[in-house]
């Protein structure tokens, strides 16, 4: 039944799928007639002995009977995906995504219409790449339909089929094998995979934002996410996603954030939100760094306190690693780390002066409120935080007379 030419581990002794919330799951959605197993990433991963994300589990059992089986079990049970064949299982907070083995009986570059299947073989066969095509039963026994242990064992990222067929059936993919080489391969990039996604990179325009976001994050924050997207720059790929910067020495020396590495790579990082429906978060963040001030080591003291007060930690280290990144220190350089450890240790000096002060001292409710507190706070920030109230009210009369 299976394919593979090398011995493929047992991992009835892996500790993920021991788990007795897992097996219980398993147990459960092994009776009635039912085979359920895990697939995807946890089998890959493990196989890879990598740390594991998500357990996903595939069935014979039809969408009903899982719930109705999971119900019976006592456990949670969300529908929600259940018109794709998905229902997710709960049990004590440890979620399963259950769906029922399928085939793509029509495709158009951007969703496939499916029925169910018995056959974990056809449910393999749709799926995008060899390492991702393994399956494990509840002992531990793994299923290999594509030779993908194979492709584990070297690293490599391989459409299960013709690339060229596989990619026309959803130009998603085309990211996603980027995506996985990213983050999994440790060679260069599989040649007949590169030329298929180089000659049809134009159906990525077929495909949603929300569905390139995801990918393209997951790249991002990979090890080698600068190496994988100067070869997506050089085939024509990348700038169907978005107008790139070429600054590849600087986007190798970031630390994995996506955004910080979003900002590096976009030529016009404050169009980055809308383009990629980026989130508010994350769109303000970009914003943030959009103003970043500059850091070297050859900063005082005082200034350094005085910017990291006006940034707040955060900022300040994304700050100090952009601008590590785009000077020429080696990497490991002391005063740069040193940069960076001041946000750790820091506890912002709280500002001794309120709006109620100055009330008290008679002056007038309104907006010089705001703007004495303001230039109050400056003069405070600028003498390292040293004033106390008297000082800064003070300050402030002296600036009115
Ligand atoms: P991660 O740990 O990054 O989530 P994953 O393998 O779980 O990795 P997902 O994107 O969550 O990746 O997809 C789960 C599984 O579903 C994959 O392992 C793959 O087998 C299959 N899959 C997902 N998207 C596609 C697609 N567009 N085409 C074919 N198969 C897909
Ligand atoms: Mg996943």
């Amino acid at each position: 039944m299976t394919r593979s030419t090398h011995k493929i581990p047992n991992l009835a002794k892996a500790k993920w799928l021991n788990e007795p919330r897992l097996q219980a799951v398993l147990a459960v959605l092994n009776t009635g007639g039912g085979e359920t197993r895990v697939v995807g990433g946890a089998v890959r991963n493990a196989l890879l002995r990598v740390p594991i994300s998500d357990v996903d589990l595939a069935t014979t059992l039809e969408p009903r009977d899982v719930v109705q089986l999971a119900k019976g079990a006592g456990f949670g049970v969300h529908p929600s995906g259940i018109e794709h064949g998905t229902v997710t299982v709960v049990n004590r907070a440890a979620a399963f995504e259950v769906t029922t083995l399928r085939r793509d009986v029509e495709t158009n570059g951007r969703h496939a219409r499916v029925i169910f299947t018995k056959s974990f073989k056809e449910d393999a066969l749709r799926r995008d790449f060899t390492i991702n095509a393994l399956s494990c039963n509840a002992k531990g026994e793994v299923f290999d339909y594509t030779n993908g242990y194979a492709d584990i064992l070297k690293h490599n990222i391989r459409f299960v089929g013709k690339p060229a067929t596989r990619i026309t059936e959803d130009y998603l993919r085309i990211l996603r094998f980027f995506r996985f080489h990213s983050v999994y391969a440790t060679g260069g990039v599989d040649k007949d995979a590169l030329a298929a996604c180089t000659r049809l990179r134009k159906g990525l325009q077929k495909i949603s934002v929300e569905r390139i976001r995801q990918e393209l994050i997951k790249l991002l924050v990979a090890p080698r996410a600068a190496e994988t997207l100067k070869v997506m720059a050089k085939s024509g790929i990348l700038r169907l996603i978005l107008p790139y910067t070429e600054e590849w020495r600087v986007l190798k020396r970031l630390p994995s954030d996506a955004v910080l590495r979003l900002f590096v790579l976009a030529q016009k990082p404050d169009e980055l939100k809308d383009l990629l429906r980026l989130s508010r978060e994350e769109g303000a963040r970009i914003a943030t760094l959009v103003n970043a001030p500059a850091i070297t080591p050859a900063l005082r003291e005082k200034e350094r306190r005085a910017m990291l007060y006006v940034l707040g930690p955060e900022q300040w280290r994304s700050a100090v690693q952009l601008s590590f990144a785009r000077s020429r220190a080696k990497v490991g350089d002391r005063a740069w780390a040193k940069l960076l450890r001041l946000a750790e240790q820091w506890q912002a000096p709280q500002f001794p002066l309120n709006g109620d002060d100055l009330l008290r001292k008679g002056h007038v409710a309104g907006p010089f409120i705001g703007e004495f507190l303001q230039r109050a706070e400056d003069y405070w920030i600028a003498g390292n935080f040293v004033a106390n109230k008297g000082d800064l009210l003070a300050y402030i009369e002296g600036m009115n007379s």
